[in-house]
């Protein structure tokens, strides 16, 4: 098939099929579960199948272990049907990286964002793309910032030189390939469904708390962006009036985006180990074995901070040990964080919170605590049907999120929402 350049390749497929493409992403299945899942007769599944098959773009496995009768054969997506490229733009790390079809990362490449810029990025995706031989089905770009539908940036206060530019552009005349652009909250929020999410969830929230806070909502399968495209910016909700004169990059003050971040975590924690002496503190031992203690104490109190950000290692440990310098710390931006996700649990009701991001991954107590926050202050009917839990896609998950926008679009998954999987 001869593919359109900067257009996606339509599926010419019959409804049935396309559903039935659209319910076997992130799993392996059987033709009867299908059937019974989706509510087909056996006889239009296994037309859809052998369709499907004759695309190239699902693929049979061997049996099923069984413990009697006769073993079904099972169904997956064909992963080398051709690959999507997905491209995370955050503030600690650029990510690039190829997924195949069934949308797992088969190789990526990453950057550091200080030194990162943007004119940089046609030339490193389409040496990306150069890795690997197929077919590049699009490219899924997903950002830290606000972004319109039309593919352009519009405020990415936390990433120096990315506002106002024409991304989907620039990406695909480099590469001649179809481009989407959205937040990686919102990418990442479609990715666990797709992909992370056993029950294939639709009601939804992805928290992501990174160099920066951002939410991604999802309503009955659909994204919810309201009227100015640029629903979700939990990071800029106001939490405190204990911080005056401080300024978030918004513009504002008290914004939960100056508590909750790594690197706010590691100014308030190097705070209090300069003030607080005399306290039980596996952290200040540590640390001294790590610094220089001859310098002037500006500098070592820049140093200690940038030492807990390249580190945080060192406060989870810390934290682990009971640790009573950063344990109130942990606390506080529990706290602020755990109600911010509650709030917009009792608002939305969704089956799923799922908690991601960079400063999460490295303070996995932190984690736990944000969970018991978001169970405590959710009200029970909501509380009892919805799950928080952490990200199940993995480091890489911010790429699988970018190429799940280009899935998306694809399959249509927005029209055809995922079933989710018969009880068995
Ligand atoms: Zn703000």
């Amino acid at each position: 098939m001869e593919w359109p350049k900067r257009e996606l390749p339509k599926l010419k497929l019959s409804p049935g099929a396309f559903r039935i493409l659209n319910y076997l992403y992130g799993t392996t299945v059987s033709r009867a579960d299908i059937s019974h899942a989706l509510g087909f007769n056996p006889g239009t599944v296994t037309r859809a199948v052998n369709e499907l098959m004759a695309a190239g773009l699902i693929e049979q496995l061997g049996p099923r272990a069984s413990s009697g009768g006769r073993p079904a054969i099972l169904l997956r997506v064909n992963p080398d049907y051709g690959y999507v490229i997905g491209v995370d733009i955050g503030g600690y790390t650029v990510k690039i990286g190829i997924c195949n079809f069934a949308g797992e990362v088969v190789y990526h490449v990453k950057y550091p964002s200080r030194s990162f810029m943007p004119e940089q990025l046609p030339e490193l995706v389409t040496k990306v793309m150069a890795e690997r031989k197929g077919r590049c089905i699009g490219i899924g770009v997903g950002i830290s910032g606000m972004v319109t539908e039309n593919g352009h940036t519009v405020f990415c206060p936390n990433l120096k030189g990315w506002d106002d530019l024409p991304i989907t552009d620039m990406l695909a005349e480099a590469t001649g390939r179809p481009v989407f652009l959205d937040t990686s909250a919102r990418a990442l929020a479609q990715a666990e469904t797709w992909f992370g999410s056993p029950n294939k969830e639709t009601d939804l929230i992805y928290v992501s708390v990174g160099y920066s806070i951002g939410a991604g909502i999802l309503i009955s399968g659909r994204v919810f962006r309201g009227s100015t495209g640029f629903a979700g910016e939990l990071g800029h909700i106001t939490v405190t009036d204990d911080m005056p004169g401080l300024r978030c990059t918004c513009g504002n003050e008290g914004c939960l985006e100056l508590i909750a971040p790594l690197g706010m975590i590691a100014y308030s924690t190097a705070q209090r180990l300069m003030k607080e002496n005399g306290v039980y503190s596996p952290l200040r031992i540590q640390v001294s074995k790590l610094l220089p203690t001859d310098r002037p104490v500006e500098e070592q109190n820049r140093a200690l901070w940038l030492l807990l950000q390249e580190k945080p290692e060192l406060i989870q440990n810390a934290a682990a040990q009971g640790d009573k310098i950063v344990l109130p710390v942990i606390g506080e931006v529990a706290y602020h964080l755990g109600v911010a996700v509650a709030n917009m649990a009792n608002l939305f009701s969704p089956r799923l919170v799922v908690l991601g991001g960079g400063t999460l991954a490295a303070l996995p107590i932190l984690v736990d605590e944000v969970m018991r926050v978001v169970r405590a202050r959710t009200v029970s009917p909501i509380q009892k049907f919805m799950e928080v839990r952490p990200t199940a896609l993995g480091e890489t998950g911010p790429i699988i999120g970018a190429g799940t926008l280009v899935f998306e679009q694809l399959l249509q998954r927005h029209n055809y929402p995922p079933t989710p999987p018969h009880e068995s």
